[in-house]
Order: C-alpha cells, then sequence, then structure tokens
C-alpha cells in the first residue's frame, strides 16, 4: 500500500520554481534515498510532505488523506517525524525532557508513560545514562541520535531524514547511520535525504535522484550505481562516490 503519493507537485518561491512536476510514491516499510546537487530541492521537497511549506500544485496524499484537506495539523505531523542536519533539540531542556515534551503536550501523555516510553527508546540508541544532562554537553553523534529517538517518541508511520549526518564529525556518522539501518530493518517507513552513497547502496529500496527541482531518475541502489542512465546523474554519482 503506498503510505505516501505525489502527484505532479510545483512548488515556487517568488519567481523560483525549484519543485518541477514532481511524481513518485512510497509503499509501507520502504526506505527511499533523495540524492542530488545541493539546491536541486530536496529538503523542499520534505518539507511539502509534512507541511512545513506550502505547496502551489499538485496532490500529495499521506496515510490516504489529501494534506490539502488537514484541519488538525498537528494530528497530521504526529504521524511524520522528522530529523534535520542541526538536530534542533531543545538547549536548555534535558535530554529526558526534549524527549517528553511533545508527547505529554500533544499526545496527552501521561508524565509517567512518557518517561517510560522516552528511557526505552534511550536505551535504544545507546544513551540511556544521558537522560539527565543537557545538549550541550553531547557529543554531534550523540545529539542526534536523541533527536531521532525524539522524533519516534511520537510513534511516528514515517521518518522523514533531512541530511542527519551531514553537521558531523565523520568519526560520529556511523553510530547515526546505525540508528537508521536498525530503524529500516524494523520496518519504519523511510524518506533519507543523504551523501551517504554506503548507507543508499546498502539501506535503501530505491534512490531518487533530483536535479534542478525534477526527479531525474529513480531506480533500485544496485541499478543507479552500476547503470545510471542520465549524463546528469553519472556526473553526480561520479562526484560524491
Ligand atoms: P536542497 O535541499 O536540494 O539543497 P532546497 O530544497 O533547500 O535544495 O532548495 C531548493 C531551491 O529553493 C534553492 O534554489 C534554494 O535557494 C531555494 N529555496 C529554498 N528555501 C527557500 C525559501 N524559503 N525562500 C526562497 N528560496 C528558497
Ligand atoms: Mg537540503
Amino acid at each position: 500500500m503506498a503510505i505516501i503519493e505525489v502527484k505532479h507537485l510545483h512548488k515556487v518561491f517568488g519567481d523560483l520554481e525549484v519543485l518541477k512536476d514532481i511524481s513518485f510514491n512510497v509503499e509501507e516499510g520502504e526506505v527511499i534515498c533523495l540524492i542530488g546537487p545541493s539546491g536541486s530541492g530536496k529538503s523542499t521537497l520534505l518539507r511539502c510532505l509534512n507541511k512545513l511549506e506550502e505547496k502551489q500544485d499538485g496532490d500529495i496524499v499521506i496515510l490516504g488523506e489529501n494534506i490539502s484537506e488537514i484541519k488538525k495539523i498537528n494530528q497530521f505531523r504526529e504521524n511524520i517525524g522528522m530529523v534535520f542536519q542541526h538536530f534542533n533539540l531543545f538547549p536548555n531542556y534535558t535530554v529526558l525532557q526534549n524527549m517528553t515534551l511533545a508527547p505529554t503536550m500533544l499526545k496527552k501523555m501521561s508524565k509517567a508513560e512518557a518517561v517510560k516510553k522516552a528511557e526505552q527508546l534511550l536505551d535504544r540508541v545507546g544513551l540511556l545514562d544521558k537522560k539527565d544532562v543537557y545538549p550541550v554537553t553531547l557529543s554531534g553523534g550523540q545529539k542526534q541520535r536523541v533527536a531521532i529517538a525524539r522524533a519516534l517518541a511520537m510513534n511516528p508511520k514515517i521518518m522523514l531524514f533531512d541530511e542527519p549526518t551531514s553537521a558531523l564529525d565523520p568519526e560520529m556518522v556511523g553510530e547515526v547511520l546505525d540508528v537508521m539501518k536498525e530503524l529500516a530493518r524494523e520496518g519504519m517507513t523511510m524518506v533519507v535525504v543523504t551523501h551517504e552513497m554506503g548507507f543508499a547502496r546498502d539501506v535503501a529500496d530505491r534512490i531518487i535522484f533530483m536535479d534542478d527541482g525534477y526527479i531525474v531518475e529513480e531506480e533500485k541502489p544496485e541499478e543507479m550505481f552500476a547503470h545510471p542512465k542520465t549524463e546528469r546523474c553519472r556526473n553526480f554519482l561520479a562526484s560524491v562516490l
């Protein structure tokens, strides 16, 4: 079943058309990696999926619901976890408070229940011992693992990742990718903007290559890496591999 359907999506900023007739589906449990040069529209596309950006034209249907018709935006966003390049943890809250804030405020979960869930998730990403510290004391890799755990605390059905490892020192990339791999193995539906081609090759069910606001190629990883069909995709892969 398609859990995300994007049909003829267009998005403009002023005179600049940044998404041009984008169509694709994501099936339940699929991992899609979104690749392409800087400025090609990857972040904007992700942001359209959870209504952080308003589209101009086309349809986005998520979990069977056309998102243009959604009135309860917070309820809608509970289904979609998002992880950004720069973590976006709340600096003046502890790790545990970061994790329990949304579940208690938005989901009306009891404090005790939210803490229990947060501790389980922190344990899963190997950071239970950090629950009472403030984000400033964590490494980049640890911050990003908390950010992922925090998104999971809302029980999302879809996870969106926007270059989750791009701001990390190289030695911390692996620990974050490992958490994402585990999530993929457990069957989470994921759309991941990344320059980590090793991850894309190992984990993606499909790779979507974007350039200049268009989807230029959409392929299984082995096929895309072995036989990119367009010059643009070949050149891009040559620049990042
Ligand atoms: P990518 O994530 O692939 O690097 P983006 O989606 O961030 O690309 O950006 C696509 C294009 O849209 C770029 O030309 C960028 O400058 C432009 N853009 C992105 N966000 C805005 C905005 N809020 N206002 C105006 N232009 C924007
Ligand atoms: Mg981007």
